[in-house]
């Protein structure tokens, strides 16, 4: 009897140890999804795909993945929370976010978009966001959404591992930037819209150029994707491995202390 007793409290304390070890896991990192309910509907449906297609991943990797439509938690208070942040078709809304944004990135914080969070023009007047996605401004797109053929420029790396070099991506909008970020020494691009898709689209055509859809920035911790639009995107099992593993690379470069920007 007396040894039974021993035996439950010997297992209680190992279940207890096993349990503070799963909470530490969970911890891992930390990523807070903006996103808004009152913008283009095609938009706000991605946004609800790929919200619970993040949710499910983190239950199953052990990182905390939250959401806001309130994009006021741009402030330094709510991102020092926050390792990762996730823009779900939004960007910053006013100078004050702007700020807020800048800051958090340049020093170390870790950033993911999606489709139209990339957004600029001659109207934005934001010259850091510009230099931050590595220079491209909003040249066009394509109209109706299309499936697209798309070129996988490096299978090995982290977000794209196990892609093939070509693929087919389900339906969604896509943008081309001027320049394209390619040029720029610092971006490494990771798909490219194959050219052979050209004239691509029947309203709005993008008809040549130079058309990454994903790529990082090399000077920031950050990954880009154009898809984003309508509820076909995450309906691709292949394409939606790269996502996931997308928010994993860069929960892991969470981890890698800030190159050490200046702001
Ligand atoms: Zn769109």
């Amino acid at each position: 009897m007396k040894r039974n007793l021993l035996f439950v409290i010997f297992l209680s304390g190992f279940i207890v140890i096993v349990n503070t070890g799963i909470s530490a896991q969970r911890s891992s990192f930390k990523v807070l999804a903006f996103y808004s309910t009152n913008v283009e509907r095609d938009h706000v449906q991605f946004a609800n795909d790929i919200i619970p297609f993040y949710q499910k991943l983190a239950k199953e990797k052990g990182f905390v993945f939250d959401t806001t439509t309130k994009w006021s938690n741009l402030n330094d208070d709510t991102l020092k929370k926050y390792q990762v942040i996730v823009w779900v078709n939004e960007f910053a809304q006013n100078e004050e976010e702007r700020r807020a944004f800048e800051k958090y990135m340049n020093n170390g914080g870790v950033w993911l978009g999606f489709h139209v969070s990339a957004y600029n023009d001659k109207d934005t007047h934001w010259p850091w966001f510009v230099d931050f996605l590595g220079g491209g401004v909003f040249y066009t797109n394509n109209w109706p959404p299309l499936a697209a053929k798309l070129i996988v420029d490096d299978n090995t790396h982290p977000v794209t591992k196990g892609l093939p070099k070509k693929y087919t991506a389900p339906i969604s909008e896509w943008y081309i930037w001027k320049p394209s970020p390619r040029l720029n020494k610092d971006v490494k691009v990771l798909a490219t819209l194959d050219p052979s898709n050209y004239p691509f689209g029947k309203k709005d055509l993008i008809t040549e150029g130079d058309c990454p859809v994903i790529w990082t920035n090399t000077k920031y911790k950050m990954l880009y994707f154009n898809m984003g639009h309508g509820d076909q995107v995450v309906s691709d099992p292949m394409q939606n491995k790269m996502f996931a593993n997308a928010l994993l690379w860069l929960g892991s470069l969470s981890k890698i202390k800030a190159k050490g920007h200046s702001n």
